[in-house]
């Protein structure tokens, strides 16, 4: 199953982290801070995870290449 990313901001440390976990039907889900250890709540983040900071570079080219 494909790696989505997730998006949280602690409201006890202001920690914003992210998670990876697999699927898109986390949303809203409790997780751990994992600076303070407090829940937070977890938020989709809207794309699936890219590997490697490549493949963000390609996909910000081929992106750009469309819009032109
Ligand atoms: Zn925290």
């Amino acid at each position: 199953m494909r790696k989505v990313l997730y998006v949280y901001k602690c409201a006890e440390c202001g920690k914003r982290g992210e998670q990876h976990l697999d699927g898109d039907s986390h949303d809203g889900e409790t997780s751990t801070c994992s600076a303070c250890g407090a829940s937070v709540t977890l938020e989709w983040d809207g794309g699936v995870v890219l590997e490697t900071p490549q493949t963000i570079a390609a996909e910000a080219i081929a992106r750009a290449r469309e819009c032109k």
